[in-house]
């Protein structure tokens, strides 16, 4: 979600006349969007703004923005205090702030440029910058729901993010034609419960039809939706995704946890059966599909049995990628509140390698089966000298080719698989 708020602030921002510069030194303007999912994301955050400061100091005239998770959508007042050298706290998702400021300062460049970001502010669909300008000229995030209404007891989401907001259904279609139309073949819908779209507005459709709708639209190839959650996940999701060819057969589906007394204390609402019912609807529908999952490890009285549950889960729901994360107290969460952080620090870091360890394992036993198979790669970079797409299982895979494949759809004969990535040749 950061990444997506990023990619759009810079749009608007390139729309108004600035350009990337290379380093912060050389900016006129520099937003930190801040992730504070960890205690040490918000240390980085902390860190990267006191070396702001002297900056600031130095070339008073730089405008500084903090926006994102750091900043919140509550009051503001302690971080002005804090951070007097800021210019700009933008609550996360809200490109606003930075135009409305450098509106107000005189610091858009021209009477056109006015105009222009007058129009963004004004949500004017045209803002969506022309795919060339955007660094990724084949794929685009479209966020569908903002916040989170959830409340997990570890997750400070929503104290940062806000309540669950789904966006209206004709703006994100209208964004996905915009962005269609210059030149973006694959969009990924998101959302902190994404499944969970329209259920907030009785007159918006479901993720369902809304996929059914987006599916229409001419020139978009590929959707992909994230996060989704094992209560949301509904038959009607999957029967629709299956109709659809456009809808990528990859799924974002965290357990967080494999011991049911820990799922309960972290207030997710399933059992460790229930998700392993979801994992084998899904199997059973699409055969050829992937699985990426979250886990938290070192939760609150999280014993070693518990752990071992972990380890068992995965073993049995076999993801193809674990985003595996040690638990962090954060603030005004329930359980920093109520719970004892009692898991050593050691500890955690033990449990974290032996996921990756397992987890290591199935993925190259799953992406083993890949081997001198035939998979249909959409483009979308070059690194090295190799060009780069992902299947519809969102493996990432490498080619070498004469001429740039940035954009192309193109069968690839897989030659070559490792736990991360793949190799192989355009299939002839
Ligand atoms: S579903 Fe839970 S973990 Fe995900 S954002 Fe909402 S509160 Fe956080």
């Amino acid at each position: 979600m950061n990444v997506a708020d990023s990619i759009r602030l810079s749009s608007a921002l390139e729309q108004i006349g600035y350009l990337p510069a290379g380093q912060p030194e050389q900016a006129d303007v520099i937003v930190l969007n801040t992730c504070v999912v960890r205690q040490s994301a918000e240390d980085k955050a902390v860190g990267r703004l006191s070396s702001l400061k002297k900056m600031k100091e130095q070339h008073p005239e730089k405008t500084i923005c903090l926006m994102g998770c750091m900043v919140g959508v509550g009051d503001t007042t302690p971080l002005k205090k804090r951070f007097p050298y800021v210019d700009i706290f933008s609550a996360p998702s809200d490109i606003t702030a930075v135009l409305d400021y450098l509106l107000k300062m005189e610091k858009v460049p021209s009477e056109d440029l006015r105009a222009t970001a007058q129009l963004i502010l004004d949500k004017d669909e045209d803002f969506i910058l022309p795919a060339e300008m955007r660094g990724n000229a084949v794929s685009a995030f479209v966020p569908i729901v903002l916040g989170c209404s959830h409340a997990c007891s570890y997750c400070v989401i929503p104290l940062r993010r806000g309540k669950e907001i789904s966006r209206p259904p004709q703006e994100i279609l209208s964004e996905v034609r915009a962005l269609a139309d210059q030149g973006i073949k694959e969009v990924t819908l998101l959302g902190q419960i994404v499944d969970r779209y329209g259920q907030d507005d009785a007159s918006y459709p479901t993720l369902a039809e809304l996929l059914r709708q987006i599916h229409q639209v001419e020139g978009i190839q590929r959707i992909r939706f994230l996060t989704s959650h094992p209560n949301w996940m509904t038959d009607e999701l999957l029967d629709r995704i299956q109709e659809l060819p456009k809808v990528m057969p990859h799924f974002e589906l965290p357990i967080q946890a494999g011991d049911d007394e820990v799922l309960r204390r972290m207030h997710r609402g399933y059992t460790s059966e229930k998700y392993l019912t979801i994992v084998a609807k899904i199997r059973a529908r699409f055969p050829v599909s992937s699985i990426a999952t979250d886990l938290i490890v070192g939760f609150p009285g999280e014993t070693a049995e518990q752990f071992q549950h972990s380890l068992d889960i995965l073993m049995l729901a076999k993801p193809d990628m674990t985003h595996v994360a040690r638990y962090s107290p954060r603030p005004g969460t329930y359980s920093t509140r109520h719970m004892q952080d009692d898991v050593s620090n050691a500890e955690k870091w033990e449990r974290f390698r032996a996921i990756e360890r397992l987890q290591e394992q199935i993925t190259t036993s799953i992406n083993a089966q890949y081997l001198h198979n035939r998979v249909s790669v959409l483009f979308e970079g070059c690194k090295k000298e190799r060009w780069y797409g992902r299947t519809p299982t969102n493996k990432l895979v490498f080619v070498e080719s004469p001429t740039s494949l940035i954009g192309k759809i193109e069968d690839v004969t897989i030659t070559w698989t490792g736990p991360w990535s793949m190799i192989g040749d355009i299939a002839q």
